[in-house]
């Protein structure tokens, strides 16, 4: 089931997610719809915060290089109660954008690589290290269940120029 998709100064998307305490029927459902949601609007990753569930617990897709230099996704990857460790020192500006603040693509830093330790659906402890644009989609997701969104990590001079858009859209996304 697609589920609604949280807009931009929806108070949820501001809250320090709980942790997952237990992966119930109703939790592997939500993921479904996760998935369906996030593959529905084109996104390569969702957090929970964004369909309204103040929980940590989010779904993504990596990107994968084809032989002929041409961009493929994998299947969801799914990330209960992740621990984000070890940035790298080295950062890398790259642009990012997000289902809950449509139509605004912006430039943000970021450590060029990251460890991840998170479980499965099925309860597991996986441990994965990454770079790139699959390292930064993790930190994007990631700060969404702190309810820090990429807008608060760009520049201050873009910051200023951005806030009547961000203002309208607020007004827009939440009636
Ligand atoms: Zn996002």
């Amino acid at each position: 089931m697609k589920l609604e998709i949280l807009g931009y100064g929806h108070p949820i998307l501001r809250k320090k997610c709980d942790p997952v305490e237990e992966i119930t029927d109703e939790i592997k459902k939500l993921v479904a719809d996760m998935i369906e949601t996030m593959d529905a609007a084109d996104g390569v990753g969702i957090a929970a915060p964004q369909v309204g569930r103040s929980i940590r617990l989010f779904v993504l897709r990596n990107y994968i290089e084809k032989e002929d230099g041409s961009m493929d996704l994998s299947p969801p990857i799914v990330y209960i109660n992740p621990k984000l460790t070890d940035p790298s020192s080295d950062m890398v500006e790259e642009v990012e954008g997000c289902l809950s603040i449509p139509g605004i693509k912006l430039k943000v830093l970021r450590p060029s690589s990251i460890n991840v330790e998170a479980m499965d659906l099925d309860g597991n402890i996986f441990f994965e290290k990454l770079e790139g644009y699959n390292a930064r989609v993790r930190m994007h997701e990631n700060d969404h269940i702190n309810g820090v969104l990429f807008v608060d990590r760009i520049d201050t001079v873009t910051k200023k120029k951005i806030e009547p858009i961000l203002k309208n859209l607020k007004k827009k996304l939440n009636g």
